[in-house]
């Protein structure tokens, strides 16, 4: 009971803050709310939203995986490797370039949040 309640919360929080959050983030969040929510429930809870495909979880370089909810679509991001900007990508902007792996390939693909690190204009600028 307590875990599916733990489940909601987190979806709630990604759904609103629309953003990538480190599982310590989520926790501390839902911890404002929960307060007796411990660190393995809140670790458990994400893994197995992940599992069921509900939230994604990548790294973006910043030392530990972020999650975030799937249900905007798939899109992707350009990740600043100097600043740590993030620019996010619609799927429509890569999708030619998946057809053509896939069909070349012949091979399906399952990553559905695709992180290309880089350097970020602003970064550039500095050099
Ligand atoms: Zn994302
Ligand atoms: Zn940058």
């Amino acid at each position: 009971m307590r875990t599916s309640s733990v489940e909601l919360v987190i979806l709630e929080i990604l759904g609103h803050e629309h953003a990538h959050l480190t599982s310590l983030e989520i926790y501390e969040l839902i911890r404002s709310r929960l307060p007796a929510v411990n660190q393995s429930t809140v670790y458990r809870a994400l893994e197995r939203l992940a599992n069921q495909g509900k939230i994604s979880v990548s790294d973006m370089g910043q030392g530990s995986a972020v999650y975030e909810t799937v249900t905007d679509g798939m899109h992707h991001h350009l990740v600043c490797h100097e600043c740590g900007r993030v620019i996010t990508l619609d799927h429509k902007d890569v999708s030619d370039f998946f057809n053509r792996l896939q069909k070349n390939n012949h091979f399906e693909i399952i990553t559905n949040h695709l992180i290309l690190f880089g350097i970020c204009e602003q970064c550039q600028n500095k050099e």
